[in-house]
């Protein structure tokens, strides 16, 4: 029996989508073989990924001065490949601080060399909200935010306007969770495991222009022009994750796109954050109001010591992955794609009944 899988990351995939990975895993496309075995070199492979990148422009609305490229290396390869590319030693680029991925994303662009420069931080607060004043510098080689912060449960409402530099972003927590105005960025990535696909492949959409102008010299791994030139073909590039977001793609267009998609999350959120804030204080959310995430709702019992039943007994009744992140404890729900209004309608119905019981 399928659980309702409430994981931080990797996350909850649709069940069509894992049917159909099932169903082909023996012959995939009529080759005799299953995908994972096909040469990246051959016809097939080479069309299906051309198609994906074809879906993630399209789904996105990106136009042709628009690369879509697959690294691997997972989300944190990208927080060394931008400060390398863009920055290089001693170059200066802006970091906003939103929280672990964040911290981690700006820690990094230090130990490549970078002058990484904090235009904002919201630390001093726990991390409960998204800045909306920032110290930038005069002219940084990119303004760095992370969209969605998987541990804290806040999302950025807007993303800053006027800028002095191109914005860049990590989205992996709420990739193909909205419709994403990428006008203002130069390069967005996304580790595929949280909303698209197995771990081992991120997406990364990055305007031609802007990987053209990185630094030179740098090993070919670690070069956007590598991937953009290559066509994500310069090495073996990881064909089954791949194929599986190729397969949540098409589920999403067949939902009709990001703004069902969208509207989906939005309702999912807003029954479970509505539970929270009428429940008394029995149960408190963790990020400001404003900030909050409608993918990673974060919250924790006003008597703490009731959050390990709390949890134990989710566990029992089939709900999974409720736990907060290591570095933060309390309790997460994060409502991927994948994870439908029965899921959260099951766990509201299961924290009135503790509640009941507890309060
Ligand atoms: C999970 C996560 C990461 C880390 O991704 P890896 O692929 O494991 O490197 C980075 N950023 C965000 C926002 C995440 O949610």
């Amino acid at each position: 029996m399928r659980c309702y899988n409430f994981n931080g990351g990797p996350g909850a995939l649709p069940q069509s989508v894992l049917e159909r990975v099932a169903e082909e895993i023996l012959d995939w496309r009529g080759t005799g073989m299953s995908v994972m075995e096909a040469s990246h070199r051959s016809k097939e492979v080479g069309a299906m990924c051309e198609e994906t990148q074809g879906q993630v422009k399209s789904l996105l609305g990106l136009g042709p001065e628009w690369a879509v490229v697959f690294c691997q290396g997972g989300a944190s390869l990208q927080f060394a490949m931008l400060p390398l590319n863009f920055a290089g030693p001693g170059g200066v680029c802006d970091y906003v601080n939103t929280g672990l991925w964040a911290t981690k994303a700006y820690d990094e662009a230090k130990v490549c060399g970078a002058a990484a420069h904090l235009a904002a931080t919201s630390e001093a607060e726990a991390f409960t909200y998204i800045p909306s004043s920032f110290d930038f510098s005069e002219r940084p080689a990119y303004v760095y935010l992370c969209a969605n912060n998987t541990v804290r449960g806040t999302r950025w409402p807007s993303f800053p306007k006027n800028a002095p530099g191109p914005l860049v972003g990590d989205f992996s927590s709420e990739f193909m969770a909205r419709r994403h105005d990428l006008t203002d960025f130069g390069l967005a990535f996304a580790g595929a495991q949280k909303n698209v696909g197995p771990a081992g492949l991120t997406v990364v959409m990055v305007r031609k222009d802007f990987a053209e102008s990185g630094k030179k010299g740098l090993p070919h791994m670690l070069d956007y022009r590598t991937y953009v030139k290559n066509d994500s073909m310069y090495n073996t590039p990881p064909v089954f994750s791949i194929y599986v977001a190729n397969l949540i793609f098409k589920w999403i267009e067949d939902a009709g796109g990001l703004s069902e998609i969208e509207a989906r999350n939005e309702a999912k959120a807003k029954k479970l954050y509505g539970f929270i804030d009428q429940s008394g204080g029995f149960y408190r959310g963790t990020a400001r109001v404003d900030s909050r995430s409608p993918m990673n709702v974060t919250f924790r019992l006003a008597d703490e010591n009731l959050e390990k039943p709390f949890l134990e007994g989710a566990k029992k009744e089939g709900m999974v992955g409720l736990g907060g992140h290591r570095s933060v404890g309390g309790v997460r729900a994060s409502l991927y794609n994948a994870v439908g209004l029965d899921a959260v309608d099951c766990l509201t119905s299961y924290m009135k009944a503790f509640m009941d019981k507890n309060g």
